[in-house]
């Protein structure tokens, strides 16, 4: 317990550009493995662990820290105590960025290493995991940059009053994340809780911890204060559960699957009512019009839009809605877009997808895979795993998908897409709002009236107009209906993670 981390640190000057290079830098690599509490990495005090495996290999990574209650009491306590204190919560807004800038420029400089991390512990390309890491940065830098150009509002009162309307910290807030892209969306939630002044506990995914206790130690280099930031690598059902069921946390900002969303609105029911956020699944309609004007920058769109990330996206395109006058010929461009998509080594920077997280999402792709045979969609493209050891699965394509087949309705997870044709505009707006999920969609059309139309009356946090999952951290990101209800990114990512506090004054006349 207790002794000094022993994790390398490969400075991000020289960037590896081939797949030697990127394997001898994993070489070197040297995992932190135990929790993050208090300012201290810590094993559990159950003494668990459970073991992160390499799914594009099959080797075992690294045995991490598994928390459980008795972990989340000790972070959960520290956390509020840091609170109190107040040297981050009341720190100014000014200073804080300051702290969460420097954080930032630790990551850059740690790049190639966290993207590494990641690429290992879950399978994706480290080409992809490098935008990851650009991305978290990013995010890091946009809302350091935001919290001290955020004022407060005096009200509209007469001379005899003053109402001010002020923003605090919520307190302590537990974010909880997947594993799909395991640092970005921990930057997604801890950047606004952190430069609102909350103290975080972060649980990783266990598919995932590694990049998580990497940037534990990067922020106690930063500088944040002792307890207010923390890592508990573990279960869901254990440490999990523990924070979400904790009298003393205040916030749930959750990303991951509808099922898990649906839990953690019962345990805040069954503890303290605190706040919930919530980013969840989807099965995201993208939408061709036979009035698209460019069929080849679409295809390949529509093949990214699912492909990517081995499917492993939650706003994957994964339901394709071509207009029937140019379905054959526009499932054949996407046939051949994907073609391109191939799974390969994830240390390849060449390769476009890499490998399934772990047995248990590649058994599910592949049962998915099989159901959609058996229900009679016809396969245009893969559907057979490639040989191992690694969990690979191709790109894989269903044509004829009607709504009812499990394949056009389930969020799959994987790199499976679904085909859907139709003759008009009303019969493709029913298909896509024919669904639990509302995260993103997509449309295709030179038709500015009919853009505009379907916009607005797709049932979709987003929508991408002739692009797919374009937007940068200027504009929110969330779902609605099954989906989910929070948002992150944007200035409004800060309001989930701030209280409005109305303070009203009488004044002399
Ligand atoms: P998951 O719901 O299984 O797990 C997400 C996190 O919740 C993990 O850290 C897990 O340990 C934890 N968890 C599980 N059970 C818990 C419990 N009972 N109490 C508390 N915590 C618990 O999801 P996943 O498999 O990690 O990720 C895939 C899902 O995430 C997909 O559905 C995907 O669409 C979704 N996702 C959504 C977004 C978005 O922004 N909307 C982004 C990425 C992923």
């Amino acid at each position: 317990m207790n002794t000094p981390t022993t994790v390398s640190t490969i400075i991000s000057t020289t960037a590896p550009t081939n797949q030697t290079e990127w394997q001898a830098l994993a070489e070197k690599l040297d995992f932190e493995t135990r929790a993050y509490i208090n300012d201290r990495f810590v094993d559990a005090q159950s003494g668990n662990t459970l073991t992160t495996i390499n799914p594009a290999t099959g080797s075992v990574l690294a045995e991490v820290a598994s928390c459980d209650d008795a972990d989340a009491a000790l972070a959960v306590k520290a956390a509020q105590e840091a609170f109190q204190r107040g040297d981050w919560a009341r720190r100014s807004p000014t200073q804080r960025k300051v702290t969460l800038l420097k954080l930032a420029d630790l990551m850059q400089d740690h790049k190639h290493e966290l993207a590494l991390l990641d690429t290992l512990d879950m399978g994706k390309p480290i080409s992809s995991a490098l935008g990851d890491i650009d991305g978290a940065i990013s995010c890091l830098r946009y809302t350091a940059e935001s919290i001290d150009k955020l004022y407060g509002e005096v009200a509209p009162t007469g001379d005899n009053n003053l109402g001010l309307i002020v923003r605090e910290p919520l307190g302590v807030v537990a974010a909880i994340v997947p594993w799909n892209f395991p640092l970005m969306m921990t930057a997604w939630k801890i950047a606004p809780a952190l430069a609102a002044g909350n103290s975080v506990i972060l649980k990783p995914s266990e598919k995932s911890p590694l990049s998580a206790l990497r940037l534990a130690s990067l922020s106690k280099q930063a500088g944040l204060p002792m307890g207010v930031f923390q890592v508990l690598p573990g279960y869901g059902h254990t440490v999990g559960k523990a924070l979400a069921l904790s009298m003393q946390v205040d916030c749930l900002a959750f990303t991951g699957s509808t099922q898990v969303g649906k839990q953690l609105m019962q345990y805040a029911g069954q503890s303290n009512l605190k706040r919930v956020y919530l980013e969840c699944g989807g099965k995201s309609p993208n939408i061709i019009f036979a009035d698209c004007q460019n069929l080849d920058k679409a295809a390949q769109h529509a093949a990214t839009a699912i492909f990517h990330n081995q499917g492993e996206v939650c706003i994957a395109g994964s339901r394709l809605l071509v207009e029937n006058s140019i379905r054959e010929d526009f499932v054949a461009r996407v046939v051949k877009a994907a073609e391109q998509m191939q799974p390969g080594d994830p240390l390849d920077p060449e390769s476009f997808m890499g490998a399934m997280v772990d047995e248990t999402q590649y058994r599910r792709v592949l049962d998915y895979i099989q159901q959609g045979q058996e229900e009679g969609a016809t396969l245009r493209a893969g559907g057979e795993p490639l040989n191992g050891p690694g969990l690979f699965i191709p790109p894989t394509i269903f044509d004829d998908v009607t709504p009812k087949m499990a394949v056009g309705r389930e969020e799959i997870f994987g790199p499976v897409l679904a085909v859907f044709g139709f003759d008009n505009e009303d019969e493709a707006l029913a298909l896509a709002n024919d669904s639990d999920f509302g995260l993103a969609a997509g449309v295709w059309s030179q038709n500015i009236d009919r853009v505009m139309r379907v916009s607005r009356k797709l049932q979709s946090g987003q929508v991408y107009v002739n692009n797919w999952a374009g937007p940068d951290m200027t504009v929110p990101f969330g779902g609605v209906k099954q989906s989910g209800n929070g948002r992150d990114k944007s200035l409004h990512s800060l309001d989930e993670y701030t209280e409005i506090k109305t303070i009203w004054m009488s004044l002399q006349p």
